[in-house]
């Protein structure tokens, strides 16, 4: 099955959306692999953003992950990968759909709560990145009542 990096980012550690959030991919029928609150430092709010590095918004964007404490999380399901990034909705709040969590629970693209992989490569380095002590193995007792075998 497939597994996502999802992180809620200082705004939304800050503004008590954490249980919210995980709420919305638990109830999902998604598996929660990984989880921790860390503070990271520039280097690594850096890396895990290098792609962006040339962005004019790249320096604003690193503060802001370094400003607070995140919550780093691997999550694992059918097709988590897309269907985390329809959870969490267009990054810009503006153009997120009601009902999403940047669509319901953001205003700003630099304030917008949460991040989440954009690929299933993306997602691999990136649960590297952040979990390389590995995550954990276990499978829900409902899974039956989720998945069709
Ligand atoms: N971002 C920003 N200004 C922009 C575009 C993006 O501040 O014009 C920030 C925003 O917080 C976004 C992050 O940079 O979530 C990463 O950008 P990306 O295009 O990867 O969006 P995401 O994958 O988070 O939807
Ligand atoms: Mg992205």
């Amino acid at each position: 099955m497939e597994q996502t990096f999802i992180m809620i980012k200082p705004d939304g550690v800050q503004r008590g959306l954490i249980g919210e959030i995980i709420s919305r991919f638990e109830k999902k029928g998604f598996y929660l692999k990984g989880l921790k609150l860390m503070s990271v430092e520039r280097s690594f709010a850096e890396k895990h953003y290098a792609d962006l590095s040339s962005k004019p918004f790249f320096p604003g964007l690193v503060e802001y992950i370094i400003s607070g404490p995140v919550v780093a999380m691997v999550w694992e399901g059918k097709d988590v990968v897309l269907t985390g990034r329809k959870i969490i909705g267009a990054t810009k709040p503006s153009e997120a759909t009601p009902g999403t969590i940047r669509g319901d629970f953001a205003v700003e693209v630099g304030r917008n709560v949460i991040h989440g992989s954009d690929s299933v490569e993306s997602a691999r380095k990136e649960i590297a990145l952040w979990f390389p002590e590995g995550i954990a193995e276990w499978r829900s007792n409902l899974h039956p009542w989720i998945y069709e075998a």
